[in-house]
């Protein structure tokens, strides 16, 4: 019963509108623990039952890869973060404003994939406020933290997608994350720092790639395609 009243506390500070969303998900058996470790706070709540085990892995990859991408990225992100273990969200997971919902059917199938908390938690740090920020850079941008800050990706499958024709930048997540490493690689050192600034600045635009590499990303991408080894 205190877990509970913590737990509604907690919504009505922080979760006013997923509350009001999906009031049913929210039950007697939800469980809350915060845990802060080094200058930053996670709460975590779930709804359902859930793997110990795994919980302990998903808390853990936060403590891991977050500070990392924090550092790199974004200095100045968020300090508390939730994660919840949703049994009402059918996704695989979604995160909005400091909060990460994880479907927890997909973890039982996939306990290997601890990794979405890389890309879930890089949202986090991106924290564009902006509308003229393509949703498939942002995705592309997620995935390449999850490639570069993964500590999982391996046992689990997960690796970029190798480049196949009809695949083009715009496709997000894992192709685009291939082809910022390769122009990373090839083109411009720090590429995606620059990339993620001026989009959190809200000083994203199309002509940013020729200022950072000389090239278009459509001239970009039709060199990447002639050879896209890594
Ligand atoms: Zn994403």
């Amino acid at each position: 019963m205190k877990k509970y009243a913590f737990l509604l506390l907690l919504l009505n500070l922080t979760f006013v509108p997923l509350f009001a969303q999906m009031p049913d998900t929210i039950s007697a058996n939800a469980e809350v623990k915060t845990i802060t470790r080094d200058g930053l706070t996670l709460h975590f709540i779930r709804n359902v039952p859930f793997s110990p085990v795994t919980q302990q892995r998903l808390i853990d990859a936060f403590f891991t890869v977050y500070p990392a991408e924090v550092k790199r990225f974004n200095p100045n992100a968020a300090t508390e973060v939730t994660f919840m273990v949703d049994s009402g969200y059918k996704g695989v997971a979604a995160t909005s404003h400091g909060l990460v919902r994880y479907n927890p059917e997909w973890f039982k199938k996939h306990p290997e994939d601890i990794d979405v908390v890389t890309h879930e938690v890089m949202h986090i740090v991106q924290n564009y406020r902006s509308n003229h920020v393509p949703g498939w850079l942002t995705e592309g941008i997620a995935d390449y933290a999850r490639y570069v800050f993964g500590i999982n990706n391996e046992k689990s499958g997960w690796s970029l997608t190798a480049y196949k024709a009809g695949q083009n930048y715009t496709n997000a997540y894992r192709i685009t994350a291939r082809f910022l490493v390769w122009a990373e690689k090839n083109k411009k050192q720090g590429l995606v720092d620059s990339l993620d600034n001026n989009m959190r600045a809200d000083t994203y635009g199309p002509e940013l790639w020729k200022e950072l590499t000389g090239k278009t990303v459509d001239e970009l991408w039709q060199e990447y395609i002639t050879n896209p080894v890594l």
